[in-house]
C-alpha cells in the first residue's frame, strides 16, 4: 500500500510517501509558512503520486476529535497565521482518501511502538525536546486524547535552587517548557543550546527539569518505555544525568527492572531519529 504522510511543525512541513513496512521512498521538506503557500506545496507534492492514505501529526492545538465541528483544525496556536486552519477539510478537497490526523507527538509515540525504540509496546511515551515541548502517549495500545489531547510540556515545576530566569511560556511563564525548551535555554544563557559546551552547567540545569517531567509521566501513566526526542536531545550527555535524576527523584518509590536495573534502555533516544516525525505520521494511518 503506497501510504502518504505529513509532519507538520511550526518551523517545517516533511512530506513523505512510504509503505506499512516503515519504509520511506520519497520525501521533501519546506519552511512553514502561510497555510496557502505551505497546503498548496503539500497538494503539489502529493498530486499523482496515488496514495491511498494520508497521516498527519500536527503542531497544536489541534482538534482531533471526529464528533467536533472543527476536527482536522489546528486551533488557537501561537503561530497566529495557522489559528482555526481546517487541514483536513483543505486536504479532503484534493484526495478523496482516509486522512488520520493527530499531534506530531502522538505520532512520534505510535511511529516508535511500531518500528522503532518502543516496537512491541502496548504503553510508552514520547517527548520532544526542541522550540517547544510536548508528550504523546500510548496507553494499553491506544494513544491518549480525552478531552483536547495532552499538553506534557505545560506542567509545572519546582524551581533548581540557582535558576534565576523567569521563564520563556507566554501562558505560564515557568512551566516545564518556559524553563527547558530550546528558546529558553537560549534566553536563560545567552547562547543556543548547540553552541554551548557539552560540560557547561546549563545542562545539569536542564536535566533537573526534563527529569521533572519524566518522573511525572512515569508516576501517572506507567509507560514501558521513555523516548526522548528533539533539537535539544540531540545533546547525547543529557541522558544520564536525566537518568541519574529520575531514579534520585523517584527515591526507589517505583520498584520496577527497567527503572531499577534497565534504566538505559529506559529513557532513550528516538530510534528512527530524523525519521521519527514522518513516519510517526505514517504509523497514524495502520
Ligand atoms: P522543532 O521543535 O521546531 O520541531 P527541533 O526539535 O529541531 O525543532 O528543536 C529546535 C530547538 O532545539 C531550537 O531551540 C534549537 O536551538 C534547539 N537545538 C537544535 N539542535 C540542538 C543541539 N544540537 N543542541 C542543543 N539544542 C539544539
Ligand atoms: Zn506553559
Amino acid at each position: 500500500m503506497i501510504l502518504g504522510a505529513i509532519e507538520a511543525g511550526g518551523t517545517k512541513f516533511v512530506c513523505g510517501i512510504g509503505n506499512e513496512n516503515g519504509e520511506i521512498l520519497e520525501r521533501v521538506s519546506f519552511p512553514t509558512e502561510t497555510p496557502e503557500v505551505t497546503l498548496a506545496k503539500v497538494v503539489e507534492f502529493f498530486k499523482n503520486k496515488n496514495i491511498e492514505k494520508l497521516g498527519i501529526g500536527s503542531f497544536g492545538p489541534i482538534d482531533v476529535n471526529p464528533n467536533s465541528k472543527t476536527y482536522g483544525y489546528i486551533t488557537k496556536t501561537p503561530k497566529l497565521a495557522w489559528t482555526d486552519c481546517d487541514v483536513v477539510g483543505y486536504l479532503k478537497k484534493y484526495f478523496d482518501i482516509p486522512i488520520y490526523f493527530d499531534t506530531d507527538v502522538n505520532g512520534a509515540a505510535l511511529g516508535e511502538a511500531t518500528w522503532g525504540a518502543a516496537k512491541g509496546l502496548e504503553n510508552c511515551l514520547y517527548m520532544t525536546i526542541g522550540t517547544g515541548i510536548g508528550g504523546g502517549a500510548l496507553v494499553s495500545g491506544k494513544l491518549v486524547h480525552g478531552m483536547l489531547h495532552p499538553e506534557m510540556g505545560h506542567i509545572m515545576v519546582r524551581r533548581h535552587p540557582e535558576d534565576k530566569y523567569e521563564g520563556k511560556c507566554p501562558f505560564h511563564k515557568d512551566c516545564l517548557e518556559g524553563m527547558a525548551a530550546g528558546p529558553a535555554i537560549e534566553e536563560r544563557w545567552g547562547k543556543k543550546g548547540y553552541e554551548l559546551p557539552s560540560d557547561h552547567e546549563a545542562w545539569d540545569m536542564e536535566a533537573f527539569y526534563i527529569a521533572q517531567g519524566v518522573v511525572n509521566f512515569i508516576l501517572i501513566l506507567s509507560p514501558e518505555k521513555i523516548i526522548l526526542g528533539g533539537g535539544v536531545m540531540k545533546q547525547q550527555q543529557l541522558f544520564p544525568k536525566i537518568r541519574e535524576k529520575v531514579v534520585e527523584m523517584l527515591k526507589g518509590y517505583v520498584q520496577t527492572k527497567e527503572i531499577l536495573e534497565n534504566i538505559d534502555e529506559y529513557i532513550v533516544y528516538p530510534e528512527l531519529g530524523d525519521n521519527a516525525g514522518l513516519l510517526g505520521a505514517m504509523a497514524l494511518t495502520l
